[in-house]
């Protein structure tokens, strides 16, 4: 099969590898999507990571955190998952018996594994996981619908359902991107008002049409003393930074009203705060989210097919995996937004 390595400084070598065959418990999957992400970059660059540091820049490891595809092989012991099956893939696999594995958290076990870091993700023709990570695709899911919905969509959602974001929210989302996106659809589907804020004009057009009802260039207003003007002085209820940036994320807790709520999503390493305004003097609630408990997945699907989220309109770009290296290229410098590479 054909995989693809990152040996480091953005070199993305396209190899052939021997096809996977499950172990106990394990499946194959023939991969039909699968999804381009920031946090690849780490990978790509073979510089620091956020998870899985020690793969880095070695190019032993097929990347991929967010696939999906047909499952084409059972091991022994798998009974839930059967040939034939479509499947997105959770991309925590942890021991199964600590707490959080058993609540469905893996991604907070003590030994996780993450899938396109510590072991072989989707940017190949075939991956294997744990049946247990299969997460099943309803028939109105497209392959490619799934991979995007699993760490973009999925997170989104495990954030808004903890927040309770319903018809009576106004929500910010700081930050544009992909997740970002994924945060206005999220929103609107689950009724509230959204406001979108970014930097860049061209993401705030694609926040208008994923159904944004206003938006603010962060550049060229305050976004804080706005989001104060579009909600009678009070601050918005529920604020979201999928930005990771610390400008964004102060924005986000200055804009949020007495009693609101903040996420931080984006990933960053170090913001200076200033928990007297910005959160105690307020009563906030500021929450981190990431990824979403396994558990979580039929709630997630069902709301995409029943609300008719339109997941497609994330994704810009469509690459054959022969085409990697240039579909990092692109992704790096910011040419494409979601991108995700396609099987026929
Ligand atoms: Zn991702
Ligand atoms: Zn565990």
């Amino acid at each position: 099969m054909k995989a693809v390595l990152f040996p480091g400084n953005k070199q993305v070598d396209v190899v052939d590898r021997p096809d996977p065959r499950p172990g106990p418990g394990e499946v194959v999957i023939k991969t039909r999507a699968s999804a381009i992400c920031r946090s690849d970059m780490g990978l790509y660059y073979g510089t620091s990571n956020i998870v899985g540091g020690e793969a880095a820049g070695k190019g032993l490891v097929v990347p991929g955190h967010e696939p999906a595809g047909e499952v084409v092989e059972v091991g022994s012991d798998v009974t839930a998952v059967r040939t034939g099956d479509r499947v997105a893939v959770h991309l925590a696999i942890g021991c199964g018996q600590c707490r959080y594995c058993l609540e469905g958290y893996d991604f907070l076990c003590p030994t996780w594994k993450c899938l396109g870091f510590d072991i072989d993700g989707g940017d190949a023709d075939y991956l294997v996981v744990p049946a247990r990570n299969c997460l099943k695709l309803p028939d109105q899911i497209t392959f490619e619908v799934g991979a995007v919905m699993t760490d973009m969509v999925g997170t989104q959602h495990d954030a808004q359902r903890r927040l309770n974001v319903s018809g009576a929210t106004t929500l910010a989302i700081f930050g544009l991107g992909p997740m970002g996106g994924a945060g206005v659809l999220v929103g609107k589907a689950r009724g509230a008002r959204v406001i979108a804020v970014d930097l860049l004009d061209s993401r705030l057009e694609l926040a208008r049409e994923l159904g944004a009802d206003e938006v603010v260039n962060s550049k060229e207003e305050d976004p804080v003393a706005r989001l104060r003007a579009l909600t009678d002085g009070e601050g918005v209820d529920i604020a979201i930074d999928s930005s990771g940036n610390p400008a964004g994320q102060n924005a986000a807790l200055d804009s949020a009203r007495k009693f609101g709520s903040v996420a931080f999503i984006g990933e960053s390493r170090k913001t200076e705060l200033n928990p007297s305004d910005q959160f105690i003097r307020k009563l906030l609630t500021v929450i981190g989210a990431w990824y979403f408990p396994v558990w979580e997945w039929p709630e997630i699907a069902r709301f995409v097919v029943d609300r008719k989220v339109a997941v497609e309109k994330l994704i810009t770009h469509r690459f054959p995996l022969g085409e990697a290296p240039e579909a990092f290229r692109m992704f790096d410098e910011r040419l494409t937004e979601k991108a995700v590479f396609v099987w026929d």
